[in-house]
């Protein structure tokens, strides 16, 4: 499965964004034989040359090479700032146009509202990234929608071709919609990032006695230290159900106190009042049954 593409499905593919994710998606493409260009607002010259990628410091130069796919691996939140500033008249009429964010619906919207209506789109999200995708992809979630393919063969080749870099790689292709995605996310990649997190916060050290539960999470909290707090920003503001996971773990560690406070409430008072109060609760009936007259009996002052 590493051996590079036959030639009638390389790609020329274009890198908008090429910090941590887009560097650590060109290694595999070039190794896959595809011609990778890059474009990124930080100089990534050195970083490129290294990985065979050509880069670009102009969009304006990048267009012109004429790329048939322009994948966008920029921060969920830049991406509507760099897309708009994308020269589109200097694109062939026919490019695919391939955002990796790990948010789906906000650039579903953004390439649908903004880009010309001969451009294709397909979302996708590599659920894995340099950290957890460092030793192969191999079984690894790719979740993807062809939210615009035109019909024509070639268009649908090129999209086919894309996809095929992942599965090739032995990724689990999951085609779902942007907003199906939005709403697994949220419950599951959005509470372990919070989790990662709320752990590093904690500062949790290694110990000569770690469990194999600890030793998970310590990696979770590795996991999701090397991804940047944008990104963690981005996960939280862009998608619609991220605010309602997070009152969800609100309420579960509030419950969760409630449970264990509410258990040693009740030992400590059995303590300090022992059984004491169970007359008490007797004394409470009978008086209940039999009404006030009771209430003035000397047997009942001298139980409480
Ligand atoms: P990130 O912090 O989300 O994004 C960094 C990228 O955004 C860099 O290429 C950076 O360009 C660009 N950028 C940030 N602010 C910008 C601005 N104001 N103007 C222009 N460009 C700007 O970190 P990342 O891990 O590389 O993620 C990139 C994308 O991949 C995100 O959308 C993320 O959701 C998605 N993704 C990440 C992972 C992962 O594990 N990291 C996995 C799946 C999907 P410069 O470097 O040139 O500044």
């Amino acid at each position: 499965i590493l051996e590079s593409v036959d030639d009638s499905s390389k790609l020329k593919v274009a890198i908008v964004g090429f910090g941590n994710f887009g560097q650590f998606l060109a290694k595999t493409l070039a190794r896959q034989g595809h011609s990778v260009l890059a474009y990124s607002r930080t100089d990534y010259r050195d970083a490129a040359q290294k990985l065979g990628v050509s880069f670009f410091s102009d969009a304006n130069d990048l267009c012109e090479e004429h790329p048939e796919v322009i994948l966008l691996c920029t921060s969920i939140l830049s991406t509507e700032k760099v897309l708009k500033s994308l020269p589109f008249q200097r694109l062939k009429r026919s490019t695919l146009f391939v955002d990796v964010l790990s948010v789906k619906e906000f650039p579903r919207n953004l390439f649908l509202q903004h880009l010309p209506p001969e451009f294709d789109i397909l979302c996708t999200h590599p659920m894995f990234g340099p950290e957890s995708g460092k030793n192969g992809w191999n079984e690894l979630p790719f979740v993807f929608d062809k939210v615009r393919i035109g019909n024509d063969e070639r268009r649908v080749a090129r999209c086919n071709s894309f996809l095929d870099i992942f599965a090739r790689e032995g990724c689990r292709m999951v085609e779902m919609t942007c907003a199906e995605h939005d709403w697994h996310a949220a419950g599951s990649q959005f509470i372990t990032h919070t989790m990662g997190r709320v752990l590093e916060k904690l500062q949790l050290e290694s110990t000569p006695i770690n469990t194999k539960g600890y030793e998970t999470l310590l990696k979770l909290v590795e996991n999701t230290a090397g991804d940047s707090f944008e990104l963690y920003y981005g996960l939280f503001m862009y998608n619609v159900n991220a605010m309602e996971q997070l009152e969800r773990m609100d309420f579960a560690f509030e419950s969760l106190k409630k449970q264990l406070f509410g258990r040693l409430h009740g030992v400590l008072r059995k303590e300090l009042f022992g059984d004491s109060e169970k007359l008490e609760v007797l004394q409470e009936k009978s008086l209940g049954k039999n009404g006030a007259a009771l209430s003035s009996s000397p047997e009942s002052v001298k139980i409480s």
